[in-house]
């Protein structure tokens, strides 16, 4: 493992500008903080780039040596150990963890097979993305689509938010043509959720395969994408709200769907 100690070393460079989409962008990778969620991602398989640790002289012997759960993916070249404030650096943020992973982005086909998938039609708030993605995992559907122009699952915001179900969750990606093309030769059926949907979400069938459609914070369901759907469900409201927020609605959705069976 190297020690890094200068904030202008490359390595922390670019750890600390993938805080910018554009970096992610160009470099394909996203970080992960804190043990757990990099323990995580290590055990689900993720090709690691980068293992951060904060090295801390003033501890005794024993309580610095990184855990060794996360050190055995450690090689000399793809771990450091660097000062709390570099860490701080490298994460923008004052109470760092002691744990960074930098990893690469991993895209899936869209779905082929059984299962419960979840789909976001340009969702906007990386908080409510990856709470989605978080509720997706515990609730057991098969992964997370991404429709349209959204914001960027990588960003630490997002990842964040997943509370470590990142790892574990596969993410799918389509434009709004790509999308349709996809549910006319998938088997599964599509149910929208809208406020104006002519289905009481209770009253549905969920059966498998299936996906739930969630539309923006800002817009719903685009015109093209509800038109799609082989069903539109409307959660009932009774007091003044306008609508419920996304990642409460899809929560209220992914039970539903797996209700009895998980
Ligand atoms: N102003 C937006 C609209 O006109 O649709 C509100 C969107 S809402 C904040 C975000 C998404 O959550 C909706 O597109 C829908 O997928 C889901 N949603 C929220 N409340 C819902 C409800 N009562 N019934 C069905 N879906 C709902």
């Amino acid at each position: 493992m190297k020690s890094i100690t200068s904030h202008a070393n490359p390595v922390v460079k670019k750890i600390k500008s993938l805080a910018q989409k554009k970096y992610r962008d160009e470099y394909g990778l996203f970080l992960v903080e804190g043990e757990r969620d990099v323990r995580g991602m290590l055990d689900a398989g993720w090709e690691v780039e980068t293992l951060a640790f904060t090295c801390h002289p003033e501890r005794s012997e024993g309580s610095r040596v990184p855990p060794p759960e996360i050190l055995r993916y450690a090689q000399d070249d793809n771990a450091i150990e660097v000062m709390p404030g570099i860490m701080q650096r490298m994460t923008g943020r004052d109470n760092a963890q002691d744990v960074l992973g930098v990893f690469r982005h991993k895209w899936h086909d869209l779905p082929k097979k059984d299962g419960v998938f979840i789909a976001l039609d340009g969702v906007r708030d990386p908080g409510n993305l990856g709470t989605v993605i978080r509720t997706a995992d515990a609730a057991g559907a098969r992964g997370v689509i991404l429709i349209g122009n959204t914001c960027d699952p990588w960003s630490p915001e997002c990842i964040r938010a997943t509370m470590g179900s990142i790892a574990r969750v596969p993410l799918m990606r389509a434009d709004a043509s790509g999308f349709i093309a996809w549910k006319k030769s998938w088997p599964g059926r599509v149910i929208g959720t809208h406020l104006k949907g002519a289905e009481d979400y209770r009253r549905l069938s969920y059966a498998p395969p299936l996906a739930i459609v969630m539309g923006s914070e800002q817009s719903g369901l685009s015109p093209d994408i509800a038109a799609a759907c082989d069903q539109l469900a409307r959660i009932p409201m009774v007091g003044g709200a306008e609508s419920l927020n996304l990642a409460v609605s899809a929560g209220i959705m992914l039970y539903e769907a797996v209700r009895g069976k998980i």
